[in-house]
């Protein structure tokens, strides 16, 4: 890594927006990935001419805070389509706001797809029929590419422009845009954090020499159990034959979860605050029937919405939404708009050991399933219906009450400002 690049900002602070990369005049700094997988701003330093647009244009140098002491408005929504929250994370708001929005016409839409060799990465759609590309969360982080540019250059041509992704990204392309666009309009997703592409490779590799040829891969897939939907991991294989995990089984979600397989600036991600630059936030709601009516059957999404744009995007049609009180439903959401991951202490060990040991062996060292005895038993018993869904309720009620009783700390409610 040359010398300059620490001049755009501290390695651990670094998003790999892309940012930087985008804005340079000269085209000197290319998205190298890192030992961990992660891509990290490089600068040939033959061709900087030194003008400091890099420096200048990174969201993180540049985000200061800005207090606020209301809330957002907060809902809980789902699409109407039930086709369209089957093929979603969560309630499908984002899918169903994405289709009304190229319903109009003159629109284009950016996300995140499963692109060539089920790379993560961002895409724009125009068409409505193949919006679907962009649902579900994608556990990986996105490249970006060239995407902002490509945002930029349809604004120019009198588009309206609609782009989702994680705060970072939205920070990102604001800051390379420079300015307000009346025609884009923003959805970031809540963030937990960003998983290596790296770790998603060997894993993938590791269920393709184990099970076949990968043909599809879904990261919430909805498998409906009682009334409630369960995340799992579902992998087609060519072969006909399906990889298929609950999240608290599977390595990579694990890895995840564990807070093992993510970026170092998701520890201190600077975008997690209660408010957002963007127009609507957006994430799960697992707890909807202590917060409102609306039965979290095959998913609700938690949408928190910062700006008149995002009234209008929430009123576009087909989206049932019910108002929530929003202190309540962010903490129910468990902290994760406004907290960091905390660094797992064996984080830096995990992703030596993936660069030399066989995944079968990372498995075995840090991705077990939890199976303690009692919640193998509890897990055998629900899964045949033997605990009385009394019993099950009292259990959700009470994580309920445990996740809205934390305190939103007071620097939270605040919004990064470039
Ligand atoms: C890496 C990651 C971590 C998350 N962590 C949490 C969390 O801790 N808590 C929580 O409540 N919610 C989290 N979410 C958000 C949640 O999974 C759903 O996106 C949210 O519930 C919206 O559901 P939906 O049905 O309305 O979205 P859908 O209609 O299914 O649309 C999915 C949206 O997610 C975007 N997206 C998918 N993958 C990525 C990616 N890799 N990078 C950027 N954008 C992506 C798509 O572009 C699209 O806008 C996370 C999402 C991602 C991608």
């Amino acid at each position: 890594m040359g010398d300059f690049f620490v001049k755009i900002t501290e390695y651990d602070k670094c998003t790999g927006c892309a940012a930087c990369y985008s804005v340079c005049p000269e085209k000197c700094i290319s998205m190298k990935e890192n030992q961990e997988g992660f891509l990290y701003p490089e600068v040939n330093e033959d061709l900087c001419i030194k003008c400091g647009m890099c420096r200048k244009t990174c969201p993180v140098n540049r985000a200061h805070f800005k207090e606020l002491s209301d809330m957002p408005e907060t809902y809980l929504s789902r699409s109407r389509n039930e086709s369209i929250r089957r093929c979603s994370a969560s309630g499908g708001v984002f899918t169903q706001i994405a289709k009304n929005f190229l319903s109009e016409g003159n629109s284009i839409v950016y996300g995140c797809v499963y692109g060539e060799n089920f790379e993560v990465c961002h895409a724009a759609v125009s068409d409505t029929d193949n919006v679907e590309k962009l649902s579900r969360s994608k556990y990986v982080q996105s490249r970006i590419g060239d995407i902002y540019k490509d945002v930029r250059q349809k604004l120019l041509e009198g588009k309206r422009v609609l782009f989702s992704g994680t705060a970072c990204q939205i920070y990102g392309l604001h800051s390379f845009l420079g300015k307000e666009y009346d025609a884009l309009y923003c959805i970031d997703v809540v963030c937990y954090g960003v998983p290596s592409p790296k770790v998603y490779f060997k894993y993938l590799r590791w269920v393709s020499e184990k099970n076949g040829q990968i043909d599809k891969v879904v990261m919430r897939d909805k498998q409906i159990y009682k009334k409630f939907y369960r995340a799992c991991y579902a992998i087609d294989l060519k072969n006909g034959k399906k990889y298929m995990k609950l999240t608290a089984d599977d390595p990579f979600a694990l890895s995840f979860f564990r807070n093992l397989s993510i970026r170092r600036s998701c520890y201190e991600c600077h975008f997690k605050t209660v408010h957002r630059i963007s127009d609507i936030t957006i994430g799960d709601c697992w707890f909807s029937e202590n917060l409102s009516e609306l039965e979290d059957v095959d998913g609700v999404t938690l949408t928190i919405v910062h700006s008149e744009k995002g009234k209008q995007l929430m009123e576009s049609g087909n989206i049932e939404s019910v108002t929530v009180n929003s202190e309540k439903a962010i903490k129910a959401n468990g902290g994760k708009i406004y907290s960091c991951a905390v660094k797992n202490p064996e984080r830096d060990e995990f992703f030596r050991d993936i660069e030399c040991m066989e995944f079968d062996d990372v498995v075995k060292k840090y991705l077990k399933p939890d199976k303690s005895v009692r919640m193998w038993l509890t897990n055998v018993l629900k899964n045949n219906g033997l605990i009385p869904q009394f019993l099950i309720d009292r259990k959700q009620e009470k994580e309920f009450r445990r996740r809205i009783s934390q305190t939103i700390p007071k620097e939270s409610f605040g919004r990064m400002e470039l």
